[in-house]
């Protein structure tokens, strides 16, 4: 690691990063409650920290949707996603995700699948060690989705997905397949069908992937055993509502 340089502005940058990423997985760990007020003399004096870089962090936090701020109250956490969120959150994903996977499996140019795989190694050799992988099945998952958007060369769909910060809400949830073994099986079927250049199978494994992680992460609701798969098309359904 290259020393740090000692000036105001360095020391400034590394405090507010460090801020952010210990706010960040407390939140996400539930330590910080959702709905919990944020008293921000408190959380300087716990971290050690000026009230200078816990503002910025709070500003960035509240541009993540897991803070909100409210005048004369301040800031503080935002609820956690209720189980109509959580499906019009998916449904959007089963619009934009499988239509990505296909147009990266459609251009040999821009084919992710080199990236994917060393995204996948990655964390594969995280899980030999063990220990807490919610954070790291985090990064892992918010990387392997975003090089697709990426790949797929839209950036406007690549923005408005990014915009959810779907993996932030939902990871926040429940440790859904905490060993992620699941979900590497399914970003490896996703990855081969995109390096092997077939947009059937990239569409129909990233829409499976999906699906099942909403299964997963529904589980988290009480009744969430007799909830109505996702379809397809989202919210337009098939038939008429009279
Ligand atoms: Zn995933």
């Amino acid at each position: 690691m290259p020393p740090r340089q000692p000036s105001d502005s360095s020391k400034g940058k590394a405090g507010v990063s460090d801020v952010y990423a210990s706010m960040r997985a407390s939140i996400l760990r539930g330590e910080i409650a959702p709905g919990t007020r944020i008293n921000i003399d408190a959380v300087s004096r716990e971290l050690g920290v000026s009230q200078t870089p816990v503002r910025e962090v709070l500003q960035r936090l509240e541009g993540d949707n897991l803070v909100v701020y409210s005048p004369g109250r301040g800031y503080s956490t935002t609820p956690l996603l209720d189980l109509p969120a959580l499906r019009a959150l998916f449904e959007f994903r089963l619009l934009v995700e499988p239509w990505a996977a296909r147009s990266a499996a459609v251009d040999r140019l821009a084919n992710p699948a080199a990236a994917l795989e060393k995204e996948l190694s990655a964390f594969r050799a995280i899980m030999e060690v063990g220990g807490e992988l919610r954070q790291d099945l985090v990064a892992h998952d918010t990387r392997f989705h975003d090089s697709i958007l990426a790949a797929a060369g839209n950036p406007v769909v690549r923005h408005a997905f990014a915009q959810t910060h779907c993996h932030l809400h939902t990871f926040r949830l429940y440790p859904a397949d905490i060993d992620g073994a699941i979900t590497v099986a399914e970003h490896s079927a996703v990855r081969d069908a995109i390096s092997a250049c077939l947009p059937d199978q990239a569409e129909q494994a990233m829409a499976e992937h999906i699906r099942n992680s909403f299964y997963r992460f529904s589980q988290a609701f009480e009744g969430a055993e007799d909830l109505p798969p996702l379809e397809d098309s989202g919210p337009p359904r098939r038939h008429i509502v009279d």
